[in-house]
């Protein structure tokens, strides 16, 4: 029996542990911060197996260094960013890890940073994705360029629906007033169905009233609201992205 814990470190981050209860081990994705993530694993007697990092910003690697002297595990990280982060197992689009029962297989998603991966788990449909695609929005382009990004979430797109796409921030309240920003707008190019948002907003806010997480995303669901993932071409991405970050 396989399950991810989300445990939530500064502002707005998660960091996830994928844990194998057969056997008590477990995997940790983007430990930006090591204290919570150390006492979770002492707390739950959880063997860490492996570190999987999916891009080089410090809100995702910062505990890295801490977590490692609590308990050494193999550290991957991807191949672009071999300078930032130093002394770990490269991966790049493609590449399938084995770590005894965890198995995952490496997507590249550049954009929001140049080497930025997700890992992916087929038998359980999680998509690990940092900061690439959010709740009703996507990360910024820090250092991609549109086209990169807007690719990258055409793969995305191309995962089953039924995805859970385990994202690296709690945006999804802050995205869903830009989502009602758009509908507003008369000449908006993104045209989802308004009631598909309002099911959303419902639920979302349902969710964050009891202070759960609006993670893991249904990427399904998401395909039908998230405006990012309706843009039908990298123009109007582009026009997206920099109406978001206007705001
Ligand atoms: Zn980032």
């Amino acid at each position: 029996m396989k399950r991810v814990e989300l445990i939530p470190i500064f502002e707005d981050n998660y960091v996830f542990v994928i844990i194998d209860e057969s056997n008590h081990s477990a995997v940790v994705v983007d430990p930006g911060e090591a204290a919570a993530v150390i006492e979770f694993l002492e707390r739950s007697q959880l063997s860490l197996k492996a570190i999987l990092l999916t891009h080089h910003h410090s809100d995702h690697i910062g505990g890295l260094t801490e977590l490692l002297e609590f308990q050494a595990a193999p550290v991957y990280a991807p191949l672009k960013n071999k300078n930032s982060i130093r002394n770990a197992n490269y991966v790049q689009q493609g590449d399938v890890l084995d770590l005894e029962s965890f198995h995952f297989q490496v997507i590249s998603l550049p954009g929001h940073t140049r080497g930025h991966v997700a890992y992916w788990s087929p038998d359980r449909k999680w998509l690990f994705s940092g900061d690439v695609l959010f709740g009703l929005g996507c990360g910024r382009l820090f250092e991609g360029t549109y086209e990169e990004a807007f690719e990258s979430l055409n793969k995305i797109k191309a995962l089953p629906p039924e995805t859970l796409v385990y994202c690296a921030h709690e945006y999804t309240e802050e995205n869903l007033n830009f989502c009602k920003l758009l509908t507003r707008l008369d000449n908006s190019p993104i045209t989802g169905d308004d009631e598909d948002l309002v099911l959303y907003e419902n639920e979302l806010l349902g969710k964050r009233e009891l202070n759960l997480p609006s993670v893991p995303l249904k990427l399904g669901i998401e395909m039908k609201v998230n405006p990012f993932l309706l843009a039908k071409d990298v123009e109007q991405f582009r026009y997206l992205r920099d109406l978001r970050n206007k705001q």
